[in-house]
């Protein structure tokens, strides 16, 4: 028996409209979960599974929003935390769209520069931070001002 696909089922039941986020990094159900909303203030219904088996990741996390489609914001912020995920759109129980999330090529406004002396960090400078895509695996971007660059880490903690 497939052991992933046994265990998903028997913890959640399937959603009848909505989204699955599947192939997000195992420990980061939580973090993708804060990108969307607090559901008891939004009012839709979330299921998370954590630390199931994966052929493609060992071990990954599974998000389910009932009645929820994302935004684009959403969909970009999802691409940093979790550059693997993939988008499954279920409409009357059946997955009707798949996609993939890929980490944009330019983030704009989003991301803060960690280097003290950035000009986009200064207060008086209005300027918007600005990184560009420099690897894929693991997921780093670099300043577009000073050169410096973000880790997976850094990206992560501050999209939250
Ligand atoms: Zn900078």
């Amino acid at each position: 028996m497939d052991s992933h696909t046994g265990s998903e089922t028997m913890i959640v039941q399937r959603i009848a409209n909505g989204t699955v986020i599947d192939h997000i990094p195992s420990g980061k159900a939580l973090a993708v979960l804060k990108l969307l909303g607090d559901p008891h203030v939004k009012g839709f219904r979330v299921a998370l599974v954590m630390n199931v088996s994966s052929k493609k990741m060992g071990k990954k996390d599974i998000v389910k929003v009932e009645g929820v489609e994302l935004s684009d914001e959403q969909v970009q912020r999802l691409a940093l935390v979790a550059p693997q995920a993939t988008l499954n759109f279920v409409r009357s129980y059946q997955v009707v769209a798949k996609r993939n999330v890929s980490p944009p090529s330019v983030v704009v406004g989003l991301l803060k520069c960690v280097n003290p002396t950035c000009i986009t960090v200064k207060q008086r400078e209005p300027v918007y931070s600005t990184f560009l895509l420099s690897s894929q695996a693991p997921l780093t971007y670099v300043c577009r001002y000073c050169g410096r660059e973000l880790g997976e880490y850094e990206i992560s903690s501050q999209v939250q």
